[in-house]
């Protein structure tokens, strides 16, 4: 664990320490995970993969948490209470293999993020186009995508933003055969430009990598996610859906009020 994560923990663990043991921060809270298992050779400090049995152990947790509701990513955005909707960026192989049978078997809804290059080219640690067409089968699973090649959209003019956005969307449609309305922003980078090309696209759902949970009102194309990483133990788990790591938030700007974009380092 480095300094900086060392700081951040300490931090979360003060908040975890003052608050008030039953009470969860209402909203709409989407996690963000990765890889499940893969390796994933961009990914230095092994945080965007985590192991299946930890990620059991969070499911496990998950499903006890009280005083929650687990949804899908569009049911989220409307209801009372606290709501948490699960979401995968990038598009691994483990996502069909490791993640999904766990998750079917507790009867719980999530939406994976695909940048449709690495299926296109068949890339081995990501979802082939026969998998994708599998995954998207499956019961209570939401297929978004999440840029063709990866790139950071706030870097791109404006005809390779748009094609981009245009051609993952169709290239999913065209595999799964239904509309495909939801994306993920690569990196976290998004701006306003980003944000309104991705309107006119087509897409009514958009998740960036701002830490924070969603109050009511949040632009449905600026969802905020709780980053869910390999080294979070179950009790920091716990905390991150609790509330404890919100302040996190102050780490970037909120893409809602202006630009955002993220530190880009490796495979986020
Ligand atoms: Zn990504």
């Amino acid at each position: 664990m480095n300094w900086r994560r060392a700081i951040a923990r300490g931090v979360s663990e003060m908040h975890a320490l003052v608050r008030h043991a039953s009470t969860a921060a209402p909203g709409f809270r989407v996690l963000m995970y990765h890889a499940v298992g893969s390796r994933i050779s961009e990914d230095h400090l092994g945080i965007y993969t985590i192991a299946p049995t930890l990620f059991r152990a969070h499911v496990a947790a998950l499903v006890a948490y009280p005083g929650m509701r687990l949804t899908g990513l569009r049911e989220g955005l409307v209801g009372e209470g606290l709501r948490i909707a699960i979401t995968f960026d990038d598009g691994y192989k483990d996502n069909l293999h490791v993640a999904a049978p766990l998750l079917l078997d507790h009867g719980i809804p999530f939406t994976v993020f695909i940048s449709t290059e690495f299926v296109r080219n068949r890339d081995a640690n990501y979802l082939s186009p026969e998998e994708v067409r599998e995954l998207g089968a499956l019961p209570g699973v939401t297929l978004g995508a999440h840029g063709a090649t990866h790139v950071p959209l706030t870097q791109c003019g404006d005809e390779a933003l748009r094609h981009e956005l245009v051609a993952s969307r169709g290239y999913l449609e065209d595999l799964l055969g239904k509309p495909v309305t939801v994306m993920s922003y690569p990196h976290g980078a998004v701006n306003r430009r980003v944000r309104d090309a991705v309107a006119s696209s087509g897409y009514t759902l958009a998740a960036c990598s701002r830490f924070d949970i969603n109050a009511p009102g949040r632009d449905p194309l600026l969802l905020c996610r709780t980053d869910i990483l390999g080294i979070d133990s179950v009790r920091v788990f716990r905390q991150k859906l609790h509330g404890d790591w919100d302040w996190y938030r102050r780490k970037n700007h909120d893409p809602e009020l202006g630009i955002s974009t993220p530190k880009i380092t490796g495979m986020t």
